[in-house]
């Protein structure tokens, strides 16, 4: 028996605006990540099983090692076709948007799914989302990953009967990279319980893993050991690590969407290091990606770039240079309280 995190209000209104609704559509956060991939999957999976007409529209591309999962080659990706999904978020009754607390985080289809007249609802796990963008707000920010919540709100509807395989391997693939295959963010029972319910519908999670962090380019490993070997930049004094890379950099190493994921965290791979930063550059802008270990507080460090997060995984982007950005956050850092990197 699973602890009821979701509400019971909140369970009840998602069902009626379920049953009522024709055409749905799921959206998610900008540069989607496994949790945003599968927890929209998913969700199409179910509530296609309950007869509703679904599509997933995303901002930008997903990285190539989630096209195994089942529906992802028929996810709309609004910087492709941006009529096309502009015109399907237009038609929409039921806008479901998963793993953002920020109508910002959705880029550039913040516009159509802000305008449009369907009902909203947010399904999301990260603190404090902005209030009054949906009708109706699930969110858990105790709870490891959206997949998670999904599987969780299926089960407090009480149709767990019709979580069928190609969904469970979506909820499992959610949970495990928002984890770092259970590293952190993962010590709650039930996350193990629904791990072992998901095995009982016939996930091969070794399989799961393998198609994940298993499938890099050669591209891929040279960038990680170029940026390691001669870009990392590390601050002694406040146990942090810097990696930066630049387009020219993206050019020279062949770069795909999703080659840099967990890049952030190598860093932290060495002792006496308790907060790493990752600074991108991404068409005209940076992209910010946090990570810390123990209670350094990565969310409130991303808030001085406008972004957030939680504790020990954050991010955001910097509007400005890659050399602005380095400076604003060497700026930021020799201001932080050096307490508070233990
Ligand atoms: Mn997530």
């Amino acid at each position: 028996m699973l602890e009821q995190i979701i509400q019971a209000k909140n369970v009840r209104e998602i069902t009626k605006y379920i049953n009522r609704a024709e055409r749905c559509v799921i959206v998610a956060h900008t540069s989607p990540d496994g949790d945003a991939v599968a927890s929209s999957l998913a969700l199409k999976h179910f509530l296609t099983e309950l007869g509703k007409a679904v599509t997933i529209v995303l901002p930008d591309d997903f990285p190539h090692y989630y096209r195994w999962l089942q529906g992802s080659t028929d996810i709309l990706i609004h910087k492709k076709y941006p009529a096309e999904a502009e015109q399907i978020i237009g038609e929409a009754s039921l806008i479901f948007c998963l793993d953002l607390n920020d109508p910002r985080r959705l880029g550039s289809l913040a516009g159509p799914v802000v305008s449009s007249s369907a009902v909203r609802v947010l399904i999301d796990h990260h603190l404090d989302p902005v209030p009054d963008f949906c009708r109706c707000v699930i969110s858990c920010p105790a709870i490891c990953s959206t997949s998670e919540m999904v599987f969780r709100l299926i089960c407090r509807m009480g149709m767990y009967e019709i979580i069928n395989l190609p969904m469970a391997e979506c909820i499992y693939t959610g949970m495990m990279t928002d984890t770092g295959v259970f590293a952190y963010n993962s010590s709650h029972p039930d996350v193990y319980t629904i791990i072992g319910e998901l095995i009982k519908k016939g996930i091969d999670k070794d399989k799961i893993y393998r198609s994940v962090y298993q499938v890099s380019s050669e591209g891929r490993l040279r960038l990680m050991g170029y940026l390691l070997y001669e870009k990392m930049k590390i601050y002694p004094k406040r146990q942090t690590a810097l990696l930066t890379l630049t387009n020219e950099e993206k050019i020279r190493f062949g770069h795909q969407p999703g080659d840099t994921e967990g890049f952030a965290n190598l860093p932290l791979e060495m002792d006496g290091i308790s907060f790493s930063a990752f600074l991108k550059e991404e068409g005209e802008c940076i992209r910010l990606s946090f990570r810390s270990v123990g209670d350094f507080p990565a969310n409130l460090f991303a808030a001085r770039f406008g972004g957030g997060g939680h504790r020990n995984a954050a991010g955001g982007t910097f509007e400005g240079t890659l050399p602005e950005a380095i400076k604003l956050f060497e700026e930021v850092l020799s201001v932080t309280n050096p307490s508070l990197f233990v």
